[in-house]
């Protein structure tokens, strides 16, 4: 694919420029609770990742608020380290 050329995925417009095709991003919203927002991005040299942006409403209180972000930590290496693993191949993943 040359530079100059967009992936069927890209949003084209104002989401792709300086560098780098940007997707329609995705969003995921719990209304007063929190919102995911996930973007397919390829920078200028060819790779590829998920920009995930995620907005969580925390507890007014102590420690409530340090036990949400004590959760978000676990799960978020939960959801980094199964999206490493989808990328393996399934005769890989089935060991
Ligand atoms: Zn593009």
């Amino acid at each position: 694919m040359r530079r100059d050329q967009h992936p069927d995925w890209c949003a084209r417009g104002h989401r792709c420029g300086l560098g780098e095709h940007r997707a329609q991003p995705i969003t995921l919203d719990a209304p007063g609770l929190g919102r995911v927002v996930l973007t397919r991005v390829r920078t200028e040299d060819g790779r590829e990742s998920a920009e995930v942006r995620l907005t969580v409403a925390l507890a007014t209180t102590e420690p409530a608020a340090r036990r949400q972000l004590m959760a978000l930590t676990n799960d978020l290496d939960t959801v980094l380290s199964r999206a490493v693993y989808a990328s393996q191949p399934p005769t890989r993943r089935a060991a």
